[in-house]
């Protein structure tokens, strides 16, 4: 995720005090650190979001005989900071190697702080997230602090930017956002970003010692550069924001491409998947669920551009002709944070694929 808009926070604050937290159903909003150990010398971390609720990736440690490899670096340089210190807890291998799955810089902003501690390491990233992170990355990270003024424009205004009004709910988060922005500047402020100093186009696969790592650009998606990191022995997939967990990331990228990549990403032999963000996940059915997602709302469009629709007719008319609350349901379930993400989402990949079909 590259710029997830301020949502609806939930509050279960009563019911976490009294349930344990493994009870509850993944959600789009992260409050707290965790480290899941996946196999022998490989863990996943998954961070809490920003202070300003920015969300941060998942972050996989693979360890081998010789050498560490690191796949994205998450968000906030201190998050990264404590992933470090975590894996110097795990083993004194150095962190030779740090894979970029793609640009957006919530798998990004801690690849200097990696840097720092582990001099001579290669960051490596498909060719077209390369080329996307040194052109656009560290401009990104100056504007950061222009989201205040964003933030309040529509605190003062009382509506979101697509004119919306804006619930209680919506301005607290929106507040808790601005509140929070403060912190994350001041972690940018001194640190910059640092570029991939490695690049593949199709794949690269390294022995880190007697630990094979697959790294793989298996076609678009969420980007143009999407990467995978697969460990064919322990059947374990990472697979950046290919997939997102409960809710997938469809702002951007190539809706029809996205179809395509996922029934390659179905074809691997793996029995542990990280998405980008949320919970580990232990069978395919949540590729399938997102590959049938896009792929109705592809189909959908297509018909709708063939009637001779606008970009914002197709917008109007497809939840009416699309049963969105069932597709809403099954991905985001109760949780309010998580069909607010929906329902952002979805719009998100309408948009998008009325640009990538009419352009065929
Ligand atoms: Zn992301």
């Amino acid at each position: 995720m590259a710029s997830r808009p301020a949502t609806h926070r939930c509050a279960f604050v009563l019911l976490l005090l009294t349930i344990p937290v493994l009870m509850f159903p993944d959600s789009t909003t992260t409050k707290e650190r965790t480290v899941t150990k996946l196999a022998d010398g490989v863990y996943e971390i998954r961070h809490p979001d920003a202070p300003d609720t920015f969300p941060q990736s998942n972050t996989i440690v693979v360890i081998g005989e010789r050498d560490v490899l690191v796949v994205d670096s998450c968000l906030l340089p201190s998050a990264a900071k404590q992933d470090i210190a975590q894996i110097k807890q795990w083993t004194n291998k150095p962190v030779s190697y740090l894979v970029n799955t793609h640009w957006h810089f919530d798998h990004t902003g801690g690849n200097a702080t990696y840097a720092a501690a582990f001099p001579g390491i290669q960051i490596i990233a498909q060719k077209a997230t390369q080329k996307t992170i040194a052109d656009f990355n560290q401009g990104a990270m100056d504007r950061y602090p222009t989201r205040a003024e964003r933030f309040k424009k529509v605190l003062d205004s009382g509506k979101a930017p697509d004119g919306t009004p804006l619930t209680a709910v919506d301005r607290a988060d929106y507040e808790r956002s601005l509140n929070g922005l403060g912190d994350v500047v001041a972690e940018f402020k001194s640190t910059k970003q640092l570029n991939p100093n490695v690049s593949f186009e199709r794949e690269l696969i390294i022995d880190l010692g007697n630990r094979m790592v697959e790294i793989r650009h298996i076609g678009r998606g969420n980007t143009a550069g999407d990467t995978i990191v697969y460990l064919p022995k322990e059947k374990i997939l990472a697979t950046g924001d290919l997939l997102d967990h409960p809710v997938p990331y469809m702002f951007g990228g190539f809706p029809v491409d996205f179809v395509e990549t996922l029934w390659k990403l179905q074809e691997f032999d793996a029995s542990t998947i990280v998405p980008g963000h949320g919970d580990v996940l232990h069978d395919k059915s949540y590729i399938q669920q997102t590959r049938e997602l896009m792929r109705a709302v592809n189909v959908e469009v297509e018909k709708e551009i063939n009637e001779g629709k606008t970009t914002e007719e197709v917008q109007a008319e497809l939840p009416k002709r699309l049963d969105v609350k069932k597709w809403k349901d099954q991905f985001a379930g109760s949780d309010q944070d998580s069909q607010g993400f929906f329902e952002q989402s979805f719009a998100g990949l309408v948009k998008q694929a009325y640009v990538q079909i009419k352009m065929r």
